[in-house]
C-alpha cells in the first residue's frame, strides 16, 4: 500500500469513530459466536491503526492493543481474501513474532478482512488457537459471514452518527468524540484546540435566495472546513449553521492558522442562485485546552465566547 493510500485509509478509519471507544455488546456477541462456532479460545475484531492494532472486541486475550508490527490481522487486511495459518511457529513470517513466542502463544490463526464497500480496509475478524490446527471450509464461510455482519454494523453506526446534509458528525457523536480527544490529550500531555464556526448572516441568505441555496451553502462550508482537516481532527454540526472542530495535537497558534485557512476557503465559495452567484462568509472562535477544563463543554464554551467576539468585531474573522 502506498503512503498516500495508507494515509487515506487512516483518515477513513478515524471517521468510523471506533478506535478507543468503550466495549460494546453488539461486537462482543460476534466474537463470542466466532469462538463458539470455530471452537477457538481466542477471537477478536481488530482495527489496524498507524502503529498499533486495537481490539474493538476480544475473547480470551485480555489485552486492548499490541504494536502493529506484531499484528497478524494487518497481514489479513492487506491481503485479498481470508488468511489461514495452521501453525505460526512453522511460518517464517511469524516464527519470531512475540505473540507466537510469548503470550498468547498463537499457533492457529484464521482472519477475514473488514472491508468497506469503497474497499477501505479497517482491520480483520479473527479466530486464534494456541495449538496448530486447520479450519473446515464451512467454518471459514461462517467467519466471512460474521466479518460482513461486523462491517455492516460499522457502516450503520457511521451513517447514524453523521448529519445527512453535510456529512459532518451529529452533535451527540461529535461531543462523544471531543470528550475522548480530551481524555487522550490529558493522558498524553499533548495540546488540543477547538474551533467554533458560525455562518454569517445566514438568515438573510435563506430569506433572499431560498432554503435550497442555504443548504448548498452549508454543504460547501462543511467541505471547505473538511479540506483543511488532518487525520485525527473531527468536524461536528452542532446546530443549524454552527459547526465545531476538534483539533488534537494543535496549540492555539496552530488552530488559529487552520481557522484562517478555513475562513479564506469559505469566503471564496460562490453559490449559484436564480439571480447569479453569491458569496458566503463565516466567523470563527478558537480556544485551547486548559488543565482546569473538566469536560469538552468548558473548551467549547471558551471557543464560543471567542466566536461571539468575532461576530461583534465585524464577522468573517477569527478570534481567540
Ligand atoms: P449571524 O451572522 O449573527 O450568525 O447571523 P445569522 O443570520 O447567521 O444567525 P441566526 O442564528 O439569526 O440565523 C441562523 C439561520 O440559519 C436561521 C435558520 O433559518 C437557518 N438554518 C438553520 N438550519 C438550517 C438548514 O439546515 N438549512 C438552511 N437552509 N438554513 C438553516
Ligand atoms: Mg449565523
Ligand atoms: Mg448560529
Amino acid at each position: 500500500m502506498s503512503r498516500e493510500d495508507e494515509e487515506l485509509r487512516l483518515r477513513k478509519l478515524h471517521q468510523y469513530n471506533l478506535l478507543d471507544t468503550p466495549k460494546d455488546d453488539a461486537f462482543d456477541r460476534i466474537t463470542r459466536l466466532v469462538s463458539a462456532l470455530l471452537d477457538v479460545p481466542i477471537a477478536a475484531i481488530t482495527l489496524v491503526d498507524r502503529d498499533r492494532q486495537w481490539f474493538k472486541s476480544e475473547q480470551g486475550l485480555g489485552i486492548e492493543e499490541t504494536p502493529r508490527s506484531q499484528s497478524f490481522c494487518a497481514h489479513t487486511m492487506t491481503g485479498h481474501g481470508p488468511m489461514v495459518i495452521k501453525d505460526a511457529s512453522a511460518d517464517r513470517r511469524f516464527i519470531d513474532n512475540p505473540l507466537v513466542t510469548g503470550y498468547p502463544g498463537i499457533r492457529f490463526y484464521a482472519g477475514v478482512p473488514l472491508r468497506a464497500a469503497d474497499v477501505t480496509s479497517l482491520g480483520a475478524l479473527c479466530a486464534i488457537d494456541s495449538s496448530p490446527r486447520d479450519i473446515e471450509p464451512h467454518q471459514l464461510k461462517l467467519l466471512a459471514d460474521l466479518a460482513n455482519l461486523t462491517m455492516e454494523q460499522f457502516e450503520l453506526r457511521l451513517l447514524a452518527s453523521l448529519d445527512g446534509l453535510t456529512g459532518a458528525m451529529r452533535r451527540s457523536s461529535f461531543m462523544a468524540t471531543a470528550a475522548r480527544d480530551m481524555v487522550l490529550a490529558a493522558q498524553k500531555g499533548s495540546p488540543l484546540s477547538c474551533l467554533m464556526i458560525d455562518a454569517d448572516n445566514f438568515k438573510s441568505l435563506n430569506d433572499q435566495f431560498g432554503h435550497a441555496v442555504g443548504d448548498d451553502a452549508l454543504v460547501a462550508i462543511a467541505k471547505a472546513i473538511n479540506d483543511q482537516l488532518r487525520r485525527g481532527d473531527s468536524l461536528g454540526r452542532l446546530g443549524g449553521e454552527e459547526f465545531c472542530v476538534s483539533l488534537p495535537g494543535a496549540e492555539l497558534s496552530g488552530a488559529l492558522s487552520v481557522a484562517e485557512r478555513m475562513r479564506a476557503a469559505i469566503a471564496a465559495i460562490r453559490l449559484q442562485t436564480d439571480t447569479g452567484e453569491v458569496g458566503i462568509t463565516a466567523s470563527f472562535g478558537a480556544a485551547a485546552l486548559l488543565s482546569s477544563d473538566s469536560s469538552p463543554s468548558d473548551l467549547i464554551h471558551r471557543a464560543d465566547v471567542a466566536l461571539y467576539e468575532a461576530k461583534n468585531s465585524g464577522r468573517n474573522r477569527v478570534a481567540a
